[in-house]
């Protein structure tokens, strides 16, 4: 029997995340071919579908963007905390980054994605080792992502394209994965940030993103001994030297981005530029509070992420929700500076802009792919439920999510994962890869 929708959602509160009408109480969805076909308040006409999700008064919304991540570092959550960054970065984790291998990294980007599944993220911009193979857990496990690994050099007279990892693997990405899997899954280039590299790698990175039309993510101005060093070294801050040699040109992608000066981020705003907040990571590793209300004035588009589960320790994208709001009313002295719709629009459809995918993925509404979460009605820390907006970024956390679904699929339910055993992930982790790292 040929049905209306394939999944029919009903019986819930919708954030649909578009402005002419953000929430819909009391309404459906209807999905068919891995699309949105309806979004409507009250209840269908016809249950016409391979299978009907009764929401009993649940909070649907778009799926979780998360911006900035390693998921891979999953492996090493929680083995070295409290350090400040750079001793962080070249003595706990560079060592141990230099003994991963292909089985290592997709054993932790398994365990990443079904925790991110689990927390109500379905799409993400990962910079990491071995992404090509990472691709094909992609194309598995059902999750969206953009991928790149960040080229990295400190040793210019020995360095050479044709030798490097993170260029070949940049290169692979490119001509085998990108767009694949019904344009889930997209190569992304990477500069890893202006302190491991130089002008002659940017441009050829930059170049890399306008000839194939991709989208560059590097890690920007994220402790302030980095800022300063950068305006010692070229008399330039890192956004401004970056902007010399081209790497805005293209679609941008800047994590962190705590020490900006206003003048970088009209850089920023002229360039289309996007800027990836994770307040956790920049939290935890003392390095500041990125001004994501002046950006914001600036016109710069910002999303949320939760860089490495190394630096957070969660992919929870609902701690970087609340916390991006609650940093800057205290930073601000103001309730009102920011609110929990900007915090909506951050981790969905900003998201969705930051990653090339805007008017695909990021809001609720009718021919954009179905990446859609829904959030538990019963759960006792959303009850009573005014505003569905206010009840997910200061009420809910990831495990109020029930049903995470992706591209049309529901990936996770209630507890159990349709793509990924968790248990078998566990093993390997344990097996393998505690002995090769620890
Ligand atoms: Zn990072």
């Amino acid at each position: 029997m040929d049905h209306i929708f394939d999944t029919l959602f009903t019986n819930a509160d919708i954030i649909t995340v578009c402005d002419e009408m953000p929430v819909i109480k009391g309404g459906y969805i209807g999905v068919k071919d891995g699309i949105i076909k309806v979004v409507s308040e009250g209840t269908p006409k016809s249950h016409s579908a391979k299978e009907v999700v009764d929401c009993h008064g649940g909070i649907l919304m778009p799926g979780l963007i998360n911006t900035h991540t390693h998921t891979a570092m999953s492996l090493m959550r929680g083995y070295a905390d409290d350090y400040a960054l750079q001793e962080w970065l070249h003595e706990k984790i560079f060592p141990l980054e230099a003994k991963l291998d292909a089985r290592c990294v997709t054993l932790g980007a398994k365990l990443g994605f079904a925790e991110m599944l689990r927390s109500g993220t379905t799409s993400i911009s990962d910079m990491y080792f071995f992404q090509p193979q990472v691709a094909s857990i992609v194309e598995e496990v059902g999750i969206r992502a953009s991928l790149s690994n960040g080229l990295m050099s400190f040793d210019k007279a020995n360095f050479s394209y044709e030798t490097d990892r993170a260029t070949q693997e940049t290169l692979e990405l490119i001509n085998s994965w990108h767009k694949m899997a019904n344009d889930r899954i997209r190569a992304d280039v990477s500069i890893h940030a202006e302190y491991t590299s130089y002008p002659s790698i940017w441009r050829y990175v930059a170049k890399l993103a306008k000839d194939h039309d991709l989208t560059l993510h590097v890690h920007v101005s994220e402790t302030k001994r980095e800022h300063e060093e950068c305006v010692k070294k070229y008399g330039l801050t890192p956004v401004q030297v970056l902007d010399r040699e081209g790497v805005f040109d293209n679609n941008a992608l800047l994590a962190h981005c705590v020490w900006l000066t206003e003048s970088d981020m009209a850089v920023l705003a002229e360039r289309k530029a996007n800027v990836a907040h994770n307040p956790v990571s920049n939290l935890k590793l003392a390095s500041g509070i990125a001004d994501i209300v002046a950006m914001k004035r600036f016109g710069v588009n910002v999303s949320l992420g939760t860089d490495g589960a190394c630096s957070n320790n969660t992919y929870d994208m609902f701690e970087e929700m609340k916390l991006s709001v609650l940093l800057q009313k205290a930073k601000y002295s103001s309730a009102t500076v920011l609110t929990a719709y900007d915090a909506i629009k951050m981790a969905t459809v900003n998201g969705a802009k930051a990653q090339g995918r805007y008017g695909q993925v990021g809001q609720i509404k009718k021919g954009l792919a179905a990446d859609i979460i829904l959030i538990i009605g019963e759960a006792l820390n959303l009850y009573p439920n005014f505003d569905p907006i206010s009840a997910v970024v200061y009420g809910a956390n990831g495990k109020d999510v029930a049903l995470t679904m992706v591209d049309g699929k529901i990936l996770y339910r209630d507890g159990e994962f349709m793509t990924i055993d968790t248990e078998a992930v566990k093993h390997g982790i344990a097996e393998y890869v505690m002995k090769k790292l620890f």
